[in-house]
């Protein structure tokens, strides 16, 4: 059997299936990751900034001109189409095998593709709100706010995008949900992340199943722990799957 037939079978036999991605799960929708060698870390970034400070809570408090040109300009692609890996996901959750798609993306190609379970560990550039009087903004209206920094239209205080900055804490209740699903999963499949930024990564500990299966383009520590490891990329091995 291939490797592709084999994760053909695993799927085949289970029946609780937890999908955790990251980044390199939309790199076919044309939205770069961070750490591939075309990932925006690759970029000269400018300044005297790592991309990892450009987006930590320091910077948006102390040089939010900074923040939001470098958030805009690598961590917003409103014009990005799913792709074959958010639409096979959403297709085996309609079949009633796949229980959770858990992402570290802030996008929105899984819910554009229709899946309906979603955990996002890291927030959602689609929700903005107003530090002050907390109104919402939509990814559309929050682009549409002048300036370099963002400001609400209502009482003039900086308008923050509902993501997970570095030094932030998760949601601990999308957090404990994700791990309830992966601990309950019979089947883990890993893709598209290199699972070293943590607490995310560490949820791979919740899973007590018999398979766990890893696609990505390149090899990670954790390749270790797998039943089943598949080097390339997600939506062309996804593709090749029964739909
Ligand atoms: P990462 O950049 O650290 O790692 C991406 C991994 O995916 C790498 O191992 C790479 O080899 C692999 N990869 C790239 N394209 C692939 C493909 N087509 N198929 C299979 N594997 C592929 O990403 P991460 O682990 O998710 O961590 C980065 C953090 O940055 C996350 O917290 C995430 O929130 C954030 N981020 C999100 C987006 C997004 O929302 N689309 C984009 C960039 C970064």
């Amino acid at each position: 059997m291939d490797k592709i037939e084999l994760l053909q079978d695993l799927i085949d036999k289970s029946h609780r299936i937890v999908f955790f991605g990251g980044a390199g799960v939309s790199t076919e929708s044309n939205i770069p990751d961070f750490r591939s060698s075309d990932g925006v870390y690759s970029h000269q970034l400018g300044r005297h900034f790592t991309a990892e400070q450009l987006v930590s809570r320091t910077m948006f408090e102390r040089y939010p001109e900074d923040f939001f040109d470098f958030y805009k300009k690598y961590l917003i692609y409103p014009e990005a189409k799913p792709n074959a890996a958010h639409t096979y996901l959403a297709t085996l959750e309609k079949t009633g095998k796949l229980k959770a798609v858990v992402t570290q993306n802030i996008d929105s190609l899984h819910e554009m593709a229709g899946s309906q379970k979603i955990f996002k560990l890291h927030g959602s550039a689609d929700r903005n709100y107003c530090l002050g009087c907390q109104r919402f903004y939509d990814l559309t209206a929050f682009l549409a706010l002048e300036g370099p920094v963002p400001h609400c239209l209502d009482c003039g205080k900086v308008v923050k995008p509902d993501v997970t900055l570095y030094e932030e804490s998760l949601d601990m209740d999308v957090f404990s949900q994700a791990a309830q699903a992966i601990r309950q999963a019979d089947l883990l499949i890993i893709g598209g992340t290199s699972l070293v930024v943590y607490p995310a990564a560490s949820l791979v500990n919740y899973f007590s199943g018999t398979n766990m299966v890893l696609i990505n383009k390149t090899s990670i520590p954790q390749d270790s722990q797998a039943t089943l490891v598949i080097e390339g990329k997600i939506g062309e091995v996804f593709s090749k799957l029964r739909q």
